[in-house]
């Protein structure tokens, strides 16, 4: 059985507090018990080196993980075998985000870390954007290094691909969504919803800070946390 929160974002989401350093974030995690998390920034994979590499150091497996806003404003987790796989995704998207200059003042700092939670710079182009990629595109790139594609809180009024779309779109081979926890009961929601039966389901906190971390229950019967590839 592992324990997971597989959206969780760091200092370099300005809407995520500056307490989200690489070491709070994996103590936080070996606190609430978990096995495995994913720091999922926004349309950023700056931080996730950072992380991984203190998280090596307490026993937390990390991810490599992305949220990315698509064109349509859709938000989707996505998950990556590798570092080298998730860079090749950012890279698309981070060239395909408007060249908007962030404002800290109004949108938050966009910090990024090392693994001892030092300052090594500052992301100068504003994150929380949609990239110019439609959802079939971005699936298209982040299925071709093997990563997964995860509609994110799919029962939230906004950024969802239900909100937006108003239905899971057929043509892509979509295997996971996620439902926030604002979902308390999953039974009572997935009753009313016969169609979303099919997919995995991911429960993750989507925490910007760190009192936000999941209830420490949501698991999966793997063993290691890359077994989510298999
Ligand atoms: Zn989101
Ligand atoms: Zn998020």
């Amino acid at each position: 059985m592992l324990y997971y929160d597989f959206h969780i974002h760091s200092s370099l989401s300005p809407c995520g507090s500056e307490d989200m350093t690489p070491n709070n974030i994996v103590n936080m995690a070996k606190l609430c018990g978990l096995d495995a998390i994913a720091v999922s920034d926004h349309n950023s994979v700056k931080n996730v080196k950072a992380v991984t590499e203190a998280g090596k150091r307490i026993g937390i497996s990390v991810l490599p993980a992305m949220e990315v806003e698509t064109e349509e404003g859709v938000h989707i987790l996505t998950l990556y075998p590798d570092t080298g796989a998730a860079e090749e995704v950012a890279d698309i998207v981070y060239k395909a985000l408007p060249d908007i200059k962030n404002r800290p003042e109004i949108f938050g700092q966009q910090i990024i870390m090392d693994s001892d939670d030092n300052v090594v710079g500052i992301e100068e182009k504003l994150l929380i954007s949609p990239a110019s990629l439609s959802l079939n595109s971005l699936f298209d790139v982040v299925k071709n290094v093997g990563g997964l594609f995860i509609p994110a809180h799919i029962d939230r009024h906004s950024y969802s691909i239900l909100s937006v779309l108003g239905f899971m779109p057929q043509d892509l081979d979509i295997k996971m969504i996620e439902v926030s926890k604002n979902t308390t009961d999953l039974s009572a929601y997935l009753e009313n919803r016969p169609e979303l039966k099919k997919y995995k389901i991911l429960r993750n906190s989507d925490a910007h800070y760190l009192d936000q971390f999941a209830e420490c229950n949501a698991s999966l019967d793997f063993e290691k946390a890359f077994d989510i590839f298999i």
